[in-house]
């Protein structure tokens, strides 16, 4: 394999966001769905400033960030000359770093515990800001996965939201690896229908049009219009 210059790999990721935008309408649609019903959440992590920049050349303001150390450093400087910027956590959150990711972002789409709820919701009365939160499901129950099993994310929705006072909007989930995603996708969609929850963040590279045939309003896409990352960590 060859190194591609950076000129070159800016080009194609601008390349690649307006295929995957094209793969998003045309799923929509083929759904009997509005396209713009379905956003594109661009997952930042591991990339380095040129690739940041060609996105936002590209247009995309919303991005998904699995570290929060690592969010600070893409985003925080950036953000002042970027109003329209929205930054959504989607990895795993500490109780310690509840302040700092209530700070930085727009979404926080992993609340999976109700201790968390209650440092989140402490967080915001001390920052003044008040992110919106879905509650990630672990639709596989997988033990090394992080997420509010499916038969307790009914209660976690409700304690967050009447105890805790969160903005709660919707469901996130990462489906397990080795399985066909759609079963995962319909369970995350029942749960949030009979919650009276609208938001759905499930998709990914792999399978975001999939989500979207099974009522995603959020894909989180990353290689697919980045390229391959060299140290990805495991989502979780
Ligand atoms: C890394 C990550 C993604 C993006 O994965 P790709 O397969 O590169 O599109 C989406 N969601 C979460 C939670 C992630 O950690």
């Amino acid at each position: 394999m060859t190194v591609p210059n950076p000129a070159a790999a800016v080009s194609s990721i601008a390349d690649r966001f307006a295929q995957v935008r094209g793969r998003i309408a045309e799923a929509a649609k083929a759904a009997g769905r509005d396209p713009a019903s379905v956003g594109l959440t661009a997952v930042s992590k591991t990339q380095g400033p040129e690739a940041l920049q060609a996105a936002l050349d590209a247009g995309q303001r919303v991005f998904g960030e699995n570290r929060v150390q690592e969010a600070q450093g893409h985003w925080a400087a950036r953000r002042a000359a970027l109003p329209d910027l929205e930054l959504r956590l989607i990895g795993p959150l500490q109780t310690n770093k509840a302040l700092e990711a209530v700070e930085l972002f727009d979404v926080i789409e992993t609340l999976d515990r109700e201790r968390l709820a209650a440092a989140l919701a402490a967080a915001m009365t001390r920052a003044g800001r008040r992110p919106s939160v879905l509650v990630q499901v672990n639709t596989g129950a997988e033990p090394q996965k992080a997420g509010v099993l499916p038969d307790d994310a009914d209660a976690l929705i409700a304690v967050a939201r009447d105890r805790y006072g969160l903005k709660v909007e919707g469901l996130m989930c990462i489906p397990p690896v080795d399985e066909d995603p759609a079963p995962h996708f319909a369970l995350l969609a029942a749960i949030a229908a009979r919650n009276g929850l609208g938001v759905l963040s499930m998709g990914m590279s792999g399978d975001y049009l999939a989500a979207i045939a099974a009522g995603a309003t959020h894909v989180r896409v990353g290689s697919a219009l980045f390229g391959e990352r060299n140290k990805a960590p495991a989502p979780s």
